[in-house]
């Protein structure tokens, strides 16, 4: 199933292998945090789709608690 409807400003996700509509931008030196990798890392700000954008949260999130685990 292809989405090329133009009426829309569609962004597509920004992470490698993700042709997902995005949701959500966020700046670069935020998503930097996260594991997740960039179709093109030559950007300012990264769109994610609603996934990814889970995913980054979860992972910067995740890095706190990792954090506190260590001892
Ligand atoms: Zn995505």
């Amino acid at each position: 199933m292809a989405l090329t409807n133009h009426n829309k400003t569609e962004k597509v996700c920004d992470v490698s292998g993700c042709d997902k509509e995005a949701e959500r931008s966020i700046n670069m030196k935020q998503f930097a945090k996260s594991s997740l990798k960039l179709k093109d890392s030559n950007v300012r700000s990264v769109h994610l789709c609603k996934e990814h954008y889970k995913t980054y949260k979860k992972e910067t999130k995740t890095s706190r608690e990792i954090d506190q685990i260590y001892r």
